[in-house]
């Protein structure tokens, strides 16, 4: 069993009001820093394809972690995988 984090908050996306997604490519691939416990490693989470989610992958033992993007969710910018 593996703790998911909340739900993110993609606050510059409720500033483009649903209307500018060639905006947003524009504004380059956002992406979230995260910990991993596992290996004491350090690394990036970015969105997948279809925006729904942040995804990453430890370095050293390649676990895989993702974090869905929604509403009501925390705008943390950074998280840790224990
Ligand atoms: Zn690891």
């Amino acid at each position: 069993m593996e703790d998911e984090p909340a739900y993110i908050v993609e606050i510059d996306d409720l500033k483009q009001d649903g209307r500018g997604e060639a905006h947003g490519r524009a504004a380059g691939r956002r992406w979230l820093g995260i910990r991993f416990d596992c290996c004491n490693a350090y690394s990036r989470m970015y969105r997948n394809a279809g925006g729904t989610a942040y995804v990453g992958r430890c370095p050293k033992c390649a676990r895989q972690l993702s974090v869905p993007i929604g509403p009501g969710g925390t705008a943390q910018r950074f998280f840790r995988a224990s």
